[in-house]
C-alpha cells in the first residue's frame, strides 16, 4: 500500500490537534492535561529543528561557496538578495497599507469592544515584555547592527539562534578563504564540509519523520492558549485584512514564479509546502529553516550556492507576511485610538519603518509585534495610548503570527528561486517525488 504523503500526515496531525484542543477546552482540566502531557512534545520537535539550523547554514554555505568556480558569481548573487528582499517587503507592506485604509477595519470597532479589549489584555505582562524589547532596540545606535553582525566570539555566535547573522558572517570569511587556499589544501576540509551537509540534511529527514505527531501537540496547545471566541470574532475584520493581504502576497509569489522563474507556481507551492506547514505551527521561520532549506535543495532544485545564502539571511532579514500585518496593525491601531495621526506623511514613515523594522525582527513567535511598537513610535503614536494599542490587537495576535510567519518562509523561497535563476543556478531536484525521499528514510 502506498503511504500518504508527508504533507498530508502533518495535515492530518494538524486537524487532530484543532479537534483535540477545542475538545479539550470543555473537559475539566484539559488546559492542564494539554499544557503538561502533550505540548512538550511539540517543544521537543521546535528544540530539534532549532538544534540543527546551525550546522546545517554552517555545512551548507561552505560548500555552496567552495563549490563556486568563480568568486564573483557570489556578488551578484549577494546584490540581488537584498535588492530582491527590499522590493518584495516594500510590495507587502504597500499592500497592508492599500487594504488597511480601503476597508478600515478600525471604524467598526465599537466603544463597549475597544473597553473590553482594554480591560482584558492592557496590563498583560507578555504586552509590557514587549514593549520592553522594544524600548531596549531603540536605545542603540543606527549603526548597531553592522556591529551586531560581526561576532567576537564564533562559539557564543553559534551558541545562540538569535545570532545567526553572526554565523553567516563567520562561515562566508571562512568559505571564501577555503576557496583562496586552493584545491588541494582544501581538499580534506572540503570533503569533511560536504559529507557534514549529507549529514545535516538526513537529520532533517529523520527529524521530519515526527512532524505530524508534533504539529498535532503544538496545535492542540494553540486552541487552548487562546481566547475566547466573543473577543475573536470583534476582532474579525482587522484579522480579515491581515489575511487578505497575505492570500495577496501568495498571489504575487505566483506570479513572479510562473514569469520571471518560469516554474509552475502550484508545483513550487507543493514542493514546498511542509515547510509552509510547519511555519504555520511553530511561528517560527528560524526553526522552520532546516525544513526550508531541504525543501529548496532538494525538491525544488535550487543550487546550494545560492539557497545557503539566501534562505538564512532570509529567515532573520526578509519578513514580508511580518511586515505587512506591521502596516495593517499600525493603521489599524490609529483608526481606532489616534485617527488625527492618519496623515500621508506617516503612510510614508510606515512604508521606511516596517521595512527596517521587519529586517530588526528575530525569526521567532511574537516578534512582529515588538517591531510594531517601533514603527507606531515613528509616526509619533501617544506613548500613553500604546499599551491600550496592543491591547486592541493582541488576542488574534498568535493566529496572525501563524499566517505571517507561513509568508515569511514562502517569500524567502520564493526569492531564492528568482535569484538561482537569473544567475542560471536552479537545476533539476535530487528528489523528484518526495514521497520516494521520504520512504527512502523509513
Ligand atoms: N514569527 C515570525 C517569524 O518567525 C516573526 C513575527 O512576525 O512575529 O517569522
Amino acid at each position: 500500500m502506498k503511504k500518504l504523503a508527508l504533507h498530508w500526515q502533518i495535515i492530518i496531525g494538524m486537524l487532530l490537534g484543532l479537534f483535540f484542543g477545542f475538545g479539550m477546552t470543555y473537559v475539566d482540566g484539559g488546559k492542564g492535561f494539554v499544557i503538561d502531557w502533550i505540548k512538550p512534545f511539540g517543544d521537543i520537535f521546535v528544540n530539534l529543528l532549532k538544534l540543527i539550523a546551525i550546522p546545517l547554514i554552517i555545512a551548507s554555505l561552505i560548500k555552496g561557496i567552495s563549490d563556486l568556480k568563480d568568486i564573483s558569481k557570489f556578488k551578484a548573487i549577494g546584490g540581488r538578495t537584498i535588492v530582491t528582499y527590499i522590493v518584495t517587503t516594500v510590495v507587502a507592506i504597500s499592500i497592508g497599507l492599500l487594504i488597511v485604509n480601503t476597508l478600515q477595519p478600525g471604524n467598526g470597532i465599537s466603544p463597549d469592544t475597544i473597553e473590553k479589549l482594554t480591560d482584558t489584555y492592557a496590563g498583560n505582562e507578555k504586552i509590557a515584555e514587549r514593549m520592553d524589547q522594544a524600548s531596549q532596540q531603540q536605545s542603540s545606535g543606527p549603526l548597531q547592527f553592522l556591529v551586531d553582525m560581526v561576532p567576537s566570539n564564533f562559539f557564543a555566535a553559534a551558541s545562540e539562534n538569535r545570532n545567526m547573522l553572526q554565523v553567516i558572517f563567520f562561515t562566508i570569511i571562512f568559505g571564501i578563504s577555503l576557496l583562496l587556499i586552493g584545491e588541494k589544501n582544501a581538499k580534506p576540509l572540503k570533503g569533511f564540509f560536504d559529507s557534514l551537509n549529507d549529514v545535516v540534511l538526513k537529520m532533517v529527514d529523520l527529524i521530519m519523520l515526527t512532524a505530524p505527531v508534533a504539529v498535532f501537540a503544538l496545535l492542540a496547545n494553540v486552541v487552548v492558549s487562546s481566547d475566547d471566541p466573543d473577543i475573536l470574532l470583534a476582532l474579525l475584520k482587522y484579522a480579515l485584512n491581515v489575511v487578505l493581504g497575505l492570500l495577496l502576497m501568495v498571489v504575487f509569489y505566483s506570479i513572479i514564479v510562473s514569469t520571471m522563474v518560469k516554474k509552475n507556481p502550484f508545483w513550487f507551492l507543493k514542493k514546498l509546502s511542509p515547510a509552509q506547514l510547519l511555519a504555520f505551527s511553530t511561528s517560527s521561520s528560524a526553526a522552520t529553516l532546516p525544513v526550508t532549506m531541504e525543501r529548496v535543495e532538494e525538491h525544488i532544485g535550487v543550487d546550494k550556492e545560492v539557497s545557503s545564502f539566501v534562505l538564512p539571511v532570509g529567515a532573520t532579514i526578509n519578513m514580508d507576511g511580518t511586515s505587512l500585518y506591521q502596516a495593517v496593525a499600525a493603521v489599524f491601531i490609529m483608526q481606532v485610538l489616534w485617527p488625527e495621526g492618519l496623515v500621508f506623511s506617516n503612510q510614508l514613515t510606515i512604508i521606511l519603518t516596517a521595512l527596517l523594522a521587519s529586517i530588526g525582527s528575530a525569526a521567532v513567535p511574537g516578534a512582529g509585534m515588538v517591531m510594531l511598537v517601533i514603527v507606531l513610535d515613528a509616526v509619533g503614536f501617544p506613548s500613553d495610548k500604546l499599551a491600550i494599542g496592543l491591547a486592541l490587537i493582541f488576542a488574534v495576535d498568535r493566529p496572525l503570527d501563524m499566517l505571517r510567519t507561513t509568508i515569511n518562509v514562502t517569500g524567502d523561497a520564493t526569492v531564492s528561486m528568482l535569484v538561482a535563476k537569473s544567475v542560471g543556478k536552479l537545476g533539476k531536484p535530487n528528489v523528484k517525488e518526495w514521497d520516494d525521499h521520504y520512504d527512502e528514510v523509513k
